[in-house]
Protein backbone atom coordinates (compact mmCIF):
# COMPACT_ATOMS: atom_id res chain seq x y z
CA UNK A 1 0.00 0.00 0.00
CA UNK A 2 1.21 3.51 -0.58
CA UNK A 3 3.33 5.38 1.87
CA UNK A 4 3.19 2.48 4.30
CA UNK A 5 6.41 2.05 5.67
CA UNK A 6 7.81 -0.90 8.06
CA UNK A 7 6.70 -1.77 11.43
CA UNK A 8 7.86 -3.85 14.05
CA UNK A 9 6.42 -4.52 17.56
CA UNK A 10 8.50 -5.61 20.58
CA UNK A 11 7.97 -8.07 22.57
CA UNK A 12 9.28 -7.35 26.02
CA UNK A 13 8.87 -9.92 29.06
CA UNK A 14 8.79 -8.66 32.73
CA UNK A 15 11.18 -10.42 35.41
CA UNK A 16 13.62 -9.39 38.26
CA UNK A 17 16.94 -10.16 39.59
CA UNK A 18 15.45 -12.53 42.54
CA UNK A 19 14.95 -15.42 41.32
CA UNK A 20 18.67 -15.91 39.89
CA UNK A 21 20.28 -17.18 36.54
CA UNK A 22 19.05 -20.06 36.35
CA UNK A 23 15.67 -19.42 36.61
CA UNK A 24 16.24 -16.30 34.07
CA UNK A 25 17.75 -18.25 31.78
CA UNK A 26 14.78 -20.16 31.18
CA UNK A 27 12.70 -17.26 31.49
CA UNK A 28 14.84 -16.26 28.44
CA UNK A 29 14.56 -19.80 26.77
CA UNK A 30 10.70 -20.00 27.27
CA UNK A 31 10.07 -16.12 26.02
CA UNK A 32 12.27 -17.19 22.86
CA UNK A 33 9.80 -20.23 21.54
CA UNK A 34 7.04 -18.37 22.28
CA UNK A 35 8.11 -15.15 20.61
CA UNK A 36 9.34 -18.10 17.78
CA UNK A 37 5.53 -19.62 17.61
CA UNK A 38 4.15 -16.38 17.30
CA UNK A 39 6.77 -15.33 14.60
CA UNK A 40 5.67 -18.53 12.55
CA UNK A 41 2.41 -19.70 13.44
CA UNK A 42 0.25 -17.29 14.42
CA UNK A 43 -0.21 -15.41 10.89
CA UNK A 44 0.25 -12.21 12.39
CA UNK A 45 0.57 -9.00 10.35
CA UNK A 46 3.67 -7.94 11.90
CA UNK A 47 7.30 -8.47 12.91
CA UNK A 48 7.74 -9.30 16.53
CA UNK A 49 11.52 -8.39 18.21
CA UNK A 50 11.77 -9.99 21.20
CA UNK A 51 13.62 -7.82 23.51
CA UNK A 52 15.82 -8.85 26.45
CA UNK A 53 14.24 -9.93 29.78
CA UNK A 54 13.17 -6.54 31.92
CA UNK A 55 14.69 -7.03 35.27
CA UNK A 56 14.95 -3.39 37.02
CA UNK A 57 13.59 -0.03 36.59
CA UNK A 58 17.21 1.09 34.86
CA UNK A 59 16.42 -1.85 32.04
CA UNK A 60 12.77 -1.19 31.89
CA UNK A 61 13.17 2.70 31.42
CA UNK A 62 16.06 1.91 28.70
CA UNK A 63 13.57 -0.10 27.02
CA UNK A 64 10.97 2.48 26.69
CA UNK A 65 13.48 5.16 25.79
CA UNK A 66 14.75 2.74 22.92
CA UNK A 67 11.11 2.30 22.04
CA UNK A 68 10.16 5.78 21.47
CA UNK A 69 13.19 7.08 19.57
CA UNK A 70 12.72 3.59 17.10
CA UNK A 71 11.05 5.28 14.17
CA UNK A 72 10.08 1.18 13.26
CA UNK A 73 8.65 0.36 16.56
CA UNK A 74 5.06 0.37 16.06
CA UNK A 75 3.97 -0.82 19.83
CA UNK A 76 4.90 -3.56 22.77
CA UNK A 77 3.86 -6.60 23.78
CA UNK A 78 4.40 -7.19 27.62
CA UNK A 79 4.28 -10.29 29.44
CA UNK A 80 5.48 -11.00 33.07
CA UNK A 81 6.63 -14.55 33.11
CA UNK A 82 7.64 -14.45 36.43
CA UNK A 83 6.61 -11.59 39.28
CA UNK A 84 8.04 -8.45 38.26
CA UNK A 85 7.55 -5.96 41.34
CA UNK A 86 5.73 -3.11 39.19
CA UNK A 87 7.42 -0.33 40.93
CA UNK A 88 10.67 -1.22 38.22
CA UNK A 89 8.04 -0.12 35.48
CA UNK A 90 7.08 3.27 36.25
CA UNK A 91 9.65 5.53 35.06
CA UNK A 92 10.00 3.69 31.86
CA UNK A 93 6.47 3.46 31.22
CA UNK A 94 5.46 7.12 32.33
CA UNK A 95 7.20 8.26 29.46
CA UNK A 96 6.47 5.49 26.93
CA UNK A 97 5.06 7.06 24.09
CA UNK A 98 4.20 3.54 21.76
CA UNK A 99 0.81 1.90 22.22
CA UNK A 100 1.47 -1.05 24.52
CA UNK A 101 -1.12 -4.70 24.98
CA UNK A 102 -0.82 -6.72 27.56
CA UNK A 103 -0.43 -10.09 26.99
CA UNK A 104 -1.91 -11.95 29.66
CA UNK A 105 -0.77 -15.77 29.32
CA UNK A 106 1.73 -18.70 30.57
CA UNK A 107 4.34 -21.30 29.52
CA UNK A 108 2.49 -23.93 30.10
CA UNK A 109 -0.89 -24.64 29.34
CA UNK A 110 -1.30 -27.28 32.04
CA UNK A 111 -0.67 -27.91 35.35
CA UNK A 112 2.11 -30.89 36.11
CA UNK A 113 -0.19 -32.31 38.40
CA UNK A 114 2.54 -35.01 39.62
CA UNK A 115 5.56 -33.04 39.43
CA UNK A 116 4.23 -29.23 40.22
CA UNK A 117 7.13 -27.97 42.86
CA UNK A 118 8.13 -24.44 44.30
CA UNK A 119 10.56 -24.12 41.78
CA UNK A 120 7.73 -24.18 38.94
CA UNK A 121 5.29 -22.00 40.79
CA UNK A 122 8.73 -19.07 41.23
CA UNK A 123 9.06 -19.72 37.50
CA UNK A 124 5.47 -19.76 36.06
CA UNK A 125 3.71 -16.60 37.98
CA UNK A 126 2.17 -14.58 35.22
CA UNK A 127 -1.21 -15.17 37.52
CA UNK A 128 0.07 -12.64 39.83
CA UNK A 129 3.05 -11.28 37.99
CA UNK A 130 0.59 -9.75 35.54
CA UNK A 131 -1.75 -8.99 38.11
CA UNK A 132 0.89 -6.61 39.29
CA UNK A 133 1.65 -5.12 36.53
CA UNK A 134 -2.27 -4.56 35.69
CA UNK A 135 -1.76 -2.75 38.91
CA UNK A 136 0.50 -0.37 37.70
CA UNK A 137 -0.70 0.30 34.65
CA UNK A 138 -4.22 1.29 35.90
CA UNK A 139 -2.76 3.32 39.09
CA UNK A 140 -0.72 4.96 35.60
CA UNK A 141 -3.81 5.26 33.94
CA UNK A 142 -2.68 4.01 30.79
CA UNK A 143 -4.84 2.74 28.02
CA UNK A 144 -3.99 -0.98 26.73
CA UNK A 145 -5.66 -3.79 25.58
CA UNK A 146 -5.35 -6.72 27.71
CA UNK A 147 -5.16 -10.19 25.94
CA UNK A 148 -5.81 -13.58 28.10
CA UNK A 149 -5.30 -17.05 26.95
CA UNK A 150 -2.48 -19.45 26.15
CA UNK A 151 -0.57 -18.36 23.68
CA UNK A 152 -1.01 -21.27 20.80
CA UNK A 153 -4.69 -20.25 21.67
CA UNK A 154 -5.97 -19.35 17.69
CA UNK A 155 -8.62 -16.58 19.81
CA UNK A 156 -5.13 -15.08 20.93
CA UNK A 157 -4.06 -14.70 17.92
CA UNK A 158 -7.15 -13.29 16.79
CA UNK A 159 -6.80 -10.94 19.38
CA UNK A 160 -3.47 -9.85 18.77
CA UNK A 161 -4.14 -9.39 15.19
CA UNK A 162 -6.31 -6.90 15.84
CA UNK A 163 -3.69 -4.95 18.03
CA UNK A 164 -1.46 -4.73 15.63
CA UNK A 165 -4.19 -3.40 12.86
CA UNK A 166 -4.87 -0.86 15.04
CA UNK A 167 -1.02 -0.42 15.72
CA UNK A 168 0.07 -0.22 12.53
CA UNK A 169 -2.68 2.54 11.53
CA UNK A 170 -1.72 4.56 14.35
CA UNK A 171 2.06 4.40 13.46
CA UNK A 172 0.73 5.16 9.87
CA UNK A 173 -0.88 8.58 11.46
CA UNK A 174 2.09 9.77 12.88
CA UNK A 175 3.50 12.37 11.15
CA UNK A 176 1.27 11.68 8.30
CA UNK A 177 0.36 14.27 5.99
CA UNK A 178 -3.18 14.83 4.17
CA UNK A 179 -4.08 17.63 1.92
CA UNK A 180 -7.17 19.61 0.82
CA UNK A 181 -8.21 21.12 -1.35
CA UNK A 182 -9.78 24.25 -0.84
CA UNK A 183 -11.71 25.05 2.47
CA UNK A 184 -14.82 23.14 3.89
CA UNK A 185 -17.89 22.69 2.06
CA UNK A 186 -19.87 26.30 3.10
CA UNK A 187 -21.76 25.78 6.42
CA UNK A 188 -21.37 22.17 6.68
CA UNK A 189 -20.95 21.71 10.32
CA UNK A 190 -19.50 18.29 11.40
CA UNK A 191 -16.93 18.03 8.74
CA UNK A 192 -15.60 20.77 10.10
CA UNK A 193 -12.79 20.92 13.13
CA UNK A 194 -10.20 21.82 15.07
CA UNK A 195 -7.04 20.72 13.32
CA UNK A 196 -4.74 21.85 15.97
CA UNK A 197 -6.67 19.36 18.30
CA UNK A 198 -6.44 16.60 15.98
CA UNK A 199 -2.49 17.04 15.27
CA UNK A 200 -2.25 17.10 19.62
CA UNK A 201 -4.99 13.98 19.84
CA UNK A 202 -3.94 11.70 16.17
CA UNK A 203 -0.13 13.13 15.37
CA UNK A 204 -0.93 14.04 11.73
CA UNK A 205 -1.75 17.27 9.74
CA UNK A 206 -4.17 18.94 7.36
CA UNK A 207 -2.22 20.79 4.59
CA UNK A 208 -4.56 23.03 2.67
CA UNK A 209 -4.04 23.70 -0.75
CA UNK A 210 -5.71 25.82 -3.82
CA UNK A 211 -7.09 23.43 -6.63
CA UNK A 212 -4.90 26.26 -8.96
CA UNK A 213 -1.60 24.09 -7.32
CA UNK A 214 -3.46 21.11 -8.68
CA UNK A 215 -4.12 22.59 -12.38
CA UNK A 216 -0.54 23.59 -12.37
CA UNK A 217 0.04 19.52 -12.03
CA UNK A 218 -2.02 18.28 -14.24
CA UNK A 219 -1.08 20.77 -17.26
CA UNK A 220 2.76 19.05 -16.89
CA UNK A 221 1.21 15.83 -17.43
CA UNK A 222 2.19 14.32 -20.78
CA UNK A 223 -1.11 13.70 -23.54
CA UNK A 224 1.60 10.58 -23.93
CA UNK A 225 0.91 9.49 -20.31
CA UNK A 226 -3.22 10.46 -20.48
CA UNK A 227 -3.25 8.72 -23.23
CA UNK A 228 -1.84 5.62 -21.81
CA UNK A 229 -3.96 5.81 -18.82
CA UNK A 230 -7.24 6.36 -20.81
CA UNK A 231 -6.35 3.02 -22.32
CA UNK A 232 -5.96 1.24 -19.07
CA UNK A 233 -9.34 2.35 -18.08
CA UNK A 234 -11.05 0.45 -20.73
CA UNK A 235 -9.37 -2.83 -19.80
CA UNK A 236 -9.85 -2.30 -16.82
CA UNK A 237 -13.40 -1.50 -16.59
CA UNK A 238 -16.55 -1.80 -18.65
CA UNK A 239 -16.49 1.60 -20.64
CA UNK A 240 -19.24 3.31 -21.63
CA UNK A 241 -19.26 3.64 -25.42
CA UNK A 242 -19.11 7.35 -25.91
CA UNK A 243 -16.07 7.72 -23.25
CA UNK A 244 -13.88 5.10 -25.44
CA UNK A 245 -11.47 5.94 -27.93
CA UNK A 246 -13.07 8.07 -30.96
CA UNK A 247 -16.00 8.58 -28.58
CA UNK A 248 -18.24 11.77 -28.70
CA UNK A 249 -16.98 12.30 -25.09
CA UNK A 250 -13.52 10.63 -24.88
CA UNK A 251 -12.11 14.36 -24.24
CA UNK A 252 -14.01 13.56 -20.55
CA UNK A 253 -12.16 10.35 -19.61
CA UNK A 254 -8.43 12.02 -20.64
CA UNK A 255 -9.31 14.50 -18.24
CA UNK A 256 -10.34 12.29 -15.38
CA UNK A 257 -6.87 10.56 -16.52
CA UNK A 258 -4.88 13.78 -16.58
CA UNK A 259 -6.60 14.56 -13.23
CA UNK A 260 -5.70 10.88 -11.54
CA UNK A 261 -2.13 11.06 -12.81
CA UNK A 262 -1.46 14.34 -11.55
CA UNK A 263 -2.96 13.68 -7.83
CA UNK A 264 -0.51 11.34 -8.11
CA UNK A 265 2.79 12.97 -8.84
CA UNK A 266 1.51 15.94 -6.32
CA UNK A 267 0.86 13.11 -3.19
CA UNK A 268 4.27 12.10 -4.36
CA UNK A 269 6.13 15.30 -3.95
CA UNK A 270 4.35 15.92 -1.06
CA UNK A 271 4.50 12.30 1.05
CA UNK A 272 0.45 12.87 1.52
CA UNK A 273 -1.49 9.70 2.60
CA UNK A 274 -4.96 11.20 1.65
CA UNK A 275 -7.04 14.04 0.44
CA UNK A 276 -10.32 16.17 0.39
CA UNK A 277 -12.12 18.52 -2.24
CA UNK A 278 -15.01 20.12 -2.67
CA UNK A 279 -17.46 20.75 -5.65
CA UNK A 280 -16.91 24.37 -4.38
CA UNK A 281 -14.02 24.94 -5.36
CA UNK A 282 -13.40 23.85 -8.55
CA UNK A 283 -11.53 26.16 -10.32
CA UNK A 284 -8.97 25.43 -13.46
CA UNK A 285 -10.52 21.82 -13.84
CA UNK A 286 -13.21 20.88 -16.26
CA UNK A 287 -15.06 18.31 -13.93
CA UNK A 288 -14.86 17.34 -10.08
CA UNK A 289 -12.61 14.32 -9.69
CA UNK A 290 -14.91 11.31 -9.38
CA UNK A 291 -12.92 8.12 -11.09
CA UNK A 292 -9.59 9.72 -10.21
CA UNK A 293 -10.76 10.01 -6.64
CA UNK A 294 -12.16 6.04 -6.47
CA UNK A 295 -8.88 5.49 -7.96
CA UNK A 296 -6.73 7.37 -5.78
CA UNK A 297 -8.51 5.40 -2.70
CA UNK A 298 -8.24 2.10 -4.54
CA UNK A 299 -4.77 2.61 -4.38
CA UNK A 300 -4.71 2.80 -0.44
CA UNK A 301 -5.14 6.68 0.01
CA UNK A 302 -7.92 8.11 2.08
CA UNK A 303 -10.55 10.29 0.63
CA UNK A 304 -13.72 12.16 1.73
CA UNK A 305 -15.85 14.72 -0.29
CA UNK A 306 -16.64 18.56 0.99
CA UNK A 307 -13.50 19.22 2.65
CA UNK A 308 -13.75 16.34 5.44
CA UNK A 309 -10.26 16.05 6.48
CA UNK A 310 -10.93 13.99 9.22
CA UNK A 311 -12.98 11.02 7.39
CA UNK A 312 -9.86 11.28 5.01
CA UNK A 313 -7.63 10.13 8.13
CA UNK A 314 -10.45 7.75 8.97
CA UNK A 315 -10.88 6.21 5.68
CA UNK A 316 -6.60 5.69 5.02
CA UNK A 317 -6.40 4.57 9.05
CA UNK A 318 -9.17 1.70 7.79
CA UNK A 319 -7.65 0.94 4.70
CA UNK A 320 -4.29 0.41 6.78
CA UNK A 321 -5.61 -1.70 9.23
CA UNK A 322 -7.44 -4.04 6.70
CA UNK A 323 -4.13 -4.24 4.50
CA UNK A 324 -3.39 -7.54 3.49
CA UNK A 325 -7.15 -8.86 4.11
CA UNK A 326 -9.32 -7.74 0.77
CA UNK A 327 -8.99 -4.64 0.89
CA UNK A 328 -12.48 -3.54 1.00
CA UNK A 329 -12.70 0.19 2.06
CA UNK A 330 -14.28 2.92 1.35
CA UNK A 331 -15.49 6.69 2.07
CA UNK A 332 -19.37 6.46 2.11
CA UNK A 333 -22.11 8.70 2.96
CA UNK A 334 -25.45 7.68 4.45
CA UNK A 335 -27.84 9.18 1.66
CA UNK A 336 -30.98 7.30 1.47
CA UNK A 337 -33.60 5.48 3.61
CA UNK A 338 -35.90 2.10 2.79
CA UNK A 339 -38.54 2.77 5.72
CA UNK A 340 -40.77 -0.26 5.00
CA UNK A 341 -41.43 -1.84 8.61
CA UNK A 342 -39.23 -4.69 9.34
CA UNK A 343 -37.45 -4.37 6.48
CA UNK A 344 -35.36 -0.78 6.64
CA UNK A 345 -32.23 -0.57 5.07
CA UNK A 346 -29.90 2.52 4.06
CA UNK A 347 -28.79 3.09 0.69
CA UNK A 348 -25.41 4.41 0.76
CA UNK A 349 -23.34 6.42 -1.94
CA UNK A 350 -21.85 9.38 -3.07
CA UNK A 351 -22.21 12.23 -5.20
CA UNK A 352 -19.66 10.34 -7.18
CA UNK A 353 -16.58 8.58 -4.58
CA UNK A 354 -17.68 5.13 -3.73
CA UNK A 355 -13.92 3.27 -3.76
CA UNK A 356 -14.44 0.42 -6.29
CA UNK A 357 -12.41 -1.77 -3.51
CA UNK A 358 -15.93 -2.52 -2.33
CA UNK A 359 -17.48 -3.52 -6.06
CA UNK A 360 -18.93 -6.66 -5.72
CA UNK A 361 -18.70 -7.24 -9.77
CA UNK A 362 -16.22 -4.98 -12.54
CA UNK A 363 -17.16 -1.28 -12.38
CA UNK A 364 -18.36 0.27 -15.04
CA UNK A 365 -16.85 3.81 -16.40
CA UNK A 366 -19.73 6.07 -16.76
CA UNK A 367 -20.43 9.82 -17.32
CA UNK A 368 -23.32 11.25 -16.21
CA UNK A 369 -24.21 15.10 -15.60
CA UNK A 370 -24.13 16.60 -11.74
CA UNK A 371 -26.24 18.77 -10.88
CA UNK A 372 -24.38 20.82 -8.71
CA UNK A 373 -20.87 22.53 -9.05
CA UNK A 374 -21.06 23.89 -11.97
CA UNK A 375 -19.02 22.15 -14.13
CA UNK A 376 -18.79 19.59 -16.96
CA UNK A 377 -20.23 16.32 -16.64
CA UNK A 378 -17.61 13.85 -14.20
CA UNK A 379 -16.43 10.14 -15.16
CA UNK A 380 -17.41 7.82 -12.66
CA UNK A 381 -17.11 4.45 -11.64
CA UNK A 382 -20.36 2.84 -11.09
CA UNK A 383 -20.62 -0.71 -9.03
CA UNK A 384 -23.01 -2.43 -6.46
CA UNK A 385 -20.92 -3.37 -3.75
CA UNK A 386 -20.49 -6.81 -2.21
CA UNK A 387 -22.41 -8.58 0.23
CA UNK A 388 -21.01 -9.35 4.06
CA UNK A 389 -20.85 -7.75 7.52
CA UNK A 390 -19.04 -4.27 7.75
CA UNK A 391 -17.78 -1.34 9.84
CA UNK A 392 -19.47 1.98 9.78
CA UNK A 393 -17.32 4.43 11.77
CA UNK A 394 -17.40 8.17 11.79
CA UNK A 395 -15.05 10.49 13.59
CA UNK A 396 -16.62 13.85 15.21
CA UNK A 397 -14.86 16.26 17.10
CA UNK A 398 -17.34 17.29 20.09
CA UNK A 399 -15.16 20.73 20.75
CA UNK A 400 -13.49 19.14 24.19
CA UNK A 401 -12.55 15.69 22.61
CA UNK A 402 -13.32 13.17 19.54
CA UNK A 403 -15.40 10.73 19.42
CA UNK A 404 -15.05 7.93 17.39
CA UNK A 405 -18.39 6.36 16.96
CA UNK A 406 -18.84 2.41 14.70
CA UNK A 407 -22.20 0.95 13.71
CA UNK A 408 -21.99 -2.78 12.67
CA UNK A 409 -23.83 -3.64 9.62
CA UNK A 410 -24.54 -6.07 6.33
CA UNK A 411 -25.13 -5.44 2.78
CA UNK A 412 -27.39 -7.16 1.79
CA UNK A 413 -28.73 -8.14 -1.52
CA UNK A 414 -31.46 -5.58 -3.14
CA UNK A 415 -33.60 -4.50 -6.75
CA UNK A 416 -31.83 -3.13 -9.20
CA UNK A 417 -30.56 0.51 -9.20
CA UNK A 418 -30.74 1.38 -13.19
CA UNK A 419 -30.82 4.88 -13.13
CA UNK A 420 -28.69 5.82 -10.23
CA UNK A 421 -25.67 6.91 -11.89
CA UNK A 422 -22.91 6.49 -8.35
CA UNK A 423 -21.95 3.24 -7.18
CA UNK A 424 -23.74 2.24 -4.05
CA UNK A 425 -24.01 -0.11 -0.84
CA UNK A 426 -27.38 -1.24 0.56
CA UNK A 427 -27.17 -2.33 4.15
CA UNK A 428 -28.73 -3.31 7.62
CA UNK A 429 -27.56 -1.69 10.97
CA UNK A 430 -27.87 -3.72 13.85
CA UNK A 431 -29.06 -4.20 16.19
CA UNK A 432 -31.76 -2.95 14.51
CA UNK A 433 -32.86 0.13 12.28
CA UNK A 434 -34.75 2.36 14.61
CA UNK A 435 -32.09 1.30 17.00
CA UNK A 436 -29.26 1.82 15.39
CA UNK A 437 -30.34 4.83 13.82
CA UNK A 438 -31.50 6.90 17.32
CA UNK A 439 -27.97 5.97 18.34
CA UNK A 440 -26.61 7.01 15.99
CA UNK A 441 -27.88 10.46 16.14
CA UNK A 442 -27.90 10.84 19.71
CA UNK A 443 -24.15 10.91 18.95
CA UNK A 444 -24.12 13.35 16.90
CA UNK A 445 -22.94 10.77 14.11
CA UNK A 446 -21.79 12.60 10.65
CA UNK A 447 -23.65 11.52 7.10
CA UNK A 448 -19.81 11.29 6.07
CA UNK A 449 -17.89 7.46 6.90
CA UNK A 450 -14.97 5.39 6.44
CA UNK A 451 -17.11 1.76 5.77
CA UNK A 452 -14.98 -1.73 5.77
CA UNK A 453 -15.32 -4.97 4.88
CA UNK A 454 -12.28 -6.18 6.35
CA UNK A 455 -12.18 -3.68 9.34
CA UNK A 456 -13.54 -5.11 13.25
CA UNK A 457 -15.64 -3.14 15.82
CA UNK A 458 -12.52 -4.72 17.91
CA UNK A 459 -9.98 -2.80 15.68
CA UNK A 460 -11.36 0.06 16.02
CA UNK A 461 -11.66 -0.46 19.79
CA UNK A 462 -7.89 -0.85 19.74
CA UNK A 463 -6.99 2.14 17.28
CA UNK A 464 -9.17 4.18 19.89
CA UNK A 465 -7.58 3.21 22.88
CA UNK A 466 -4.08 3.88 21.34
CA UNK A 467 -5.27 7.34 19.97
CA UNK A 468 -7.06 7.83 23.63
CA UNK A 469 -10.13 9.27 22.34
CA UNK A 470 -13.68 8.19 23.06
CA UNK A 471 -15.56 5.27 21.64
CA UNK A 472 -19.24 4.78 21.05
CA UNK A 473 -19.98 1.24 19.82
CA UNK A 474 -24.04 0.08 18.11
CA UNK A 475 -23.89 -3.41 17.63
CA UNK A 476 -26.48 -6.18 17.80
CA UNK A 477 -26.41 -5.54 22.27
CA UNK A 478 -27.09 -2.14 21.90
CA UNK A 479 -30.00 -0.51 23.83
CA UNK A 480 -31.20 2.83 23.66
CA UNK A 481 -31.21 3.75 27.89
CA UNK A 482 -27.53 1.97 27.94
CA UNK A 483 -26.19 3.78 24.93
CA UNK A 484 -27.66 7.32 26.27
CA UNK A 485 -26.33 6.58 29.74
CA UNK A 486 -23.31 5.72 28.39
CA UNK A 487 -23.17 8.86 26.16
CA UNK A 488 -23.72 10.92 29.32
CA UNK A 489 -21.44 8.93 31.31
CA UNK A 490 -18.56 9.65 28.89
CA UNK A 491 -19.37 13.29 29.09
CA UNK A 492 -18.30 13.52 32.59
CA UNK A 493 -14.96 11.01 31.96
CA UNK A 494 -14.33 13.07 28.71
CA UNK A 495 -14.67 16.40 30.01
CA UNK A 496 -12.40 14.94 33.34
CA UNK A 497 -9.76 13.35 32.24
CA UNK A 498 -8.56 15.90 29.33
CA UNK A 499 -8.26 18.22 31.56
CA UNK A 500 -6.80 21.89 30.35
CA UNK A 501 -5.19 20.18 27.50
CA UNK A 502 -8.48 19.59 25.54
MN1 LIG B 1 -20.80 14.27 1.12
Amino acid sequence: MLGLKPVKIWFVCGSQHLYGPETLAQVDAQLAKITDYLSKEAGLPLEIVTQPVAKSSAEVTDLCIRANADPECGGLILWMHTFSPAKMWIRGLSQLTKPFMHLHTQFARELPWDTIDMDYMNLNQSAHGDREAGFIHSRLRLGRKVVVGHWTDTDVHARIDAWMRAARAWHDWQGGRFCRFGDNMREVAVTEGDKVAAEMAFGFSVSGYGIMDLVDVMSGIADSDVAALAAEYETLYDVMPVLKKGGDKHHSLLHAARQELALKAFFAEGGFKGFTDTFEDLHGVEQLPGIASQRMMAAGFGFAGEGDWKTVALVRALKVMGHGLSGATSFMEDYTYHMVPGAEQVLGSHMLEVCPTIAADKPKVEIHPLGIGGKADPVRLVFDARLGDAVSASLMDMGNRFRLLVNEVTTVEHPALPNLPVASAVWECKPDFKTALQSWILAGGAHHTAFSFDVTTEMLEDFATMAGIELAVINADTTIPQFKQDLMTNEVYWHIAKGFRA
